[in-house]
């Protein structure tokens, strides 16, 4: 149960309620409790002025009486409801002492309102002599909680040195203070009571998308990816939580989708070649006799395909490992312009079977530092494409150049041009324009549709992953040009 969050905030916030309570009470406890001792002691001291004042007059007006006679009389005279004097030689004698108002009003059964009779400590009257005043709270004659508080102090009458000690029963500010202690210990429990159910209950309304969401999110699976969990309020944090999760699925669902694409357009790549590898062993083996050129040209054929199969299956292998991050480029320094150089050389031999002329124009040494297996297998890529679509007697032209803090290479052709629908896309995966022959230029198609729509996106990965970027800059009936450009160090 305490695993819960709603109740695990409940816990936290009575607790820390619980304290502040607490504290609260105590400091309200003491402060009143002091505040009640302040009170009762100036009454006292007011007490014994009044009756020093009193007594004085008296006795001037009298002038008659003289001795402990007159000063008994006065202190028996001077009574108050709740207090009782006493007065005290200086040899700590009593001499004289009021009538307990407890003791008179014993049929009121005043609980509390009996002062004590016998003589007050010595150390009161000690204190009162040496200080000029003390205090001091004396215990109930018959032992119960309640106390009486005492104020002494020296007082001259008729001439004559005593000490006169008022004293006061705490009856009334101890049943206040308990009042008060049993009203803050119903209050505070029933307090925190009802603030940890209420909390109990707002946690438990403010984390119940939270519930929602988590049962959602559990029946969210990859065959129903496209479902999202409820967002309850778009402005709270727990609704930008759902929103995140939504914005979540949604690329997870996109990457799901783009992987299937991407196998099912693998495994339909792959099985054309294979097709036609089995077809034409089929048709070649249907027959028992066949001649020798029968056979090469078969061969020829499921060579061809082979070859076409090694190509399509090791570029899907490079890109795999470029999803996956995986592609490891081993970095060194070479010459850019003598890699562009070497790969058009390269591409000669297939272009001259095509007809197509490849020219490479040189500006002197480019030193870059990179993968040069993968920069040249760039270059070569869009020389394949270049020638490849490009008709008899058509010229390409690859140049290599410093611009600015740049390198550019540029390989332009004067094949087909790509079609403007098409442009935005010939950088996605498999993907390829529909017919060469339908642009109206004399394409062999059999060697034009070998590729599987993956060397240009090879080829954008290549340029990204060494820090620049692959660009058709041009396209038209007159031919098309990539630009790729790079960092230069
Ligand atoms: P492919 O392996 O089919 O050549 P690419 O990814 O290299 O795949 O190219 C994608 C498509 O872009 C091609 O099918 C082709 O139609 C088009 N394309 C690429 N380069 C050129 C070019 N130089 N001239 C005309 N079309 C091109």
């Amino acid at each position: 149960m305490f695993e819960s969050v709603r109740a695990r905030l409940t816990i936290w916030y009575t607790g820390v309620l619980a304290l502040v309570l607490v504290v609260f009470a105590i400091t309200v406890y003491l402060l009143l409790a002091q505040l009640a001792t302040q009170r009762t002691d100036s009454s006292l001291a007011e007490s014994a002025d009044s009756f020093a004042a009193i007594s004085t007059s008296e006795q001037s007006d009298e002038r008659a009486g003289t001795g402990d006679n007159t000063v008994v009389d006065a202190v028996r005279e001077f009574r108050f409801v709740d207090r009782s004097f006493k007065l005290y030689d200086k040899a700590h004698r009593i001499v004289a002492a009021s009538d307990s108002p407890g003791n008179e009003r014993s049929n009121r059964s005043r609980k509390g309102a009996q002062i004590p009779t016998g003589p007050v400590p010595a150390s009161l009257l000690g204190d009162a002599e040496r200080l000029g005043k003390a205090y001091a709270t004396l215990p109930e004659v018959g032992g119960d909680s309640d106390g009486f508080r005492a104020f002494s102090r020296p007082i001259k009458l008729n001439g004559r040195e005593y000490i006169i000690v008022v004293m006061r029963s705490l009856h009334d500010q101890d049943e206040m203070l308990g009042q008060l202690r049993l009203t803050l210990f119903v209050s505070i429990p029933l307090a925190l009571l009802v603030a940890g159910l209420g909390g109990y209950f707002l946690a438990r309304r403010s984390l119940a998308p939270v519930t929602r969401m988590s049962d959602k999110a559990a029946r969210i699976g990859a065959a129903n990816l496209h479902e999202r969990l409820p967002v309850s309020n778009e402005g709270d944090e727990l609704g930008r939580l759902a929103q995140v999760f939504n914005d979540l699925l949604a690329r997870l669902s996109e990457s799901f989708e783009q992987q299937r694409r991407f196998m099912a357009d693998a495994s339909h790549e792959l099985r054309t070649p294979v097709a036609v590898v089995r077809g034409e062993s089929e048709v070649i083996l249907s027959r028992a006799e066949r001649t020798p050129e029968d056979y090469r040209e078969s061969l020829e054929i499921v060579h061809d395909e082979g070859r076409r199969l090694t190509r399509i299956v090791e570029d899907l292998f490079t890109l795999a490992r470029a999803d996956a991050g995986q592609y490891q480029i081993h970095e060194s320094e070479f010459d850019f312009d003598e890699v562009v150089g070497d790969s058009v050389r390269a591409m000669r031999t297939l272009a001259a079977k095509r007809k197509v002329e490849v020219r490479h124009e040189s500006s002197g040494e480019l030193p870059f530092t990179g993968d040069e297996l993968l920069i040249r297998h760039m270059i070569i890529n869009l020389l394949d494409n270049a020638i490849k679509y490009t008709q008899p007697g058509g010229r390409v032209n690859a140049t290599s150049m410093r611009h600015e803090a740049e390198y550019v290479v540029t390989i332009a052709d004067t094949g087909t041009g790509i079609p403007l629908a098409a442009r935005p896309h010939i950088f996605e995966r498999f993907y390829r324009v529909d017919s060469v022959r339908g642009r109206g230029k004399d394409i062999d198609l059999d060697h034009a549709g070998s590729g599987a729509g993956l060397g240009l996106s090879i080829a954008h990965w290549i340029a990204e992953a060494h820090h620049g970027r692959l660009e058709l800059t041009r396209s038209s009936d007159a031919g098309s040009t990539f630009v790729a450009t790079f960092p230069a160090p």
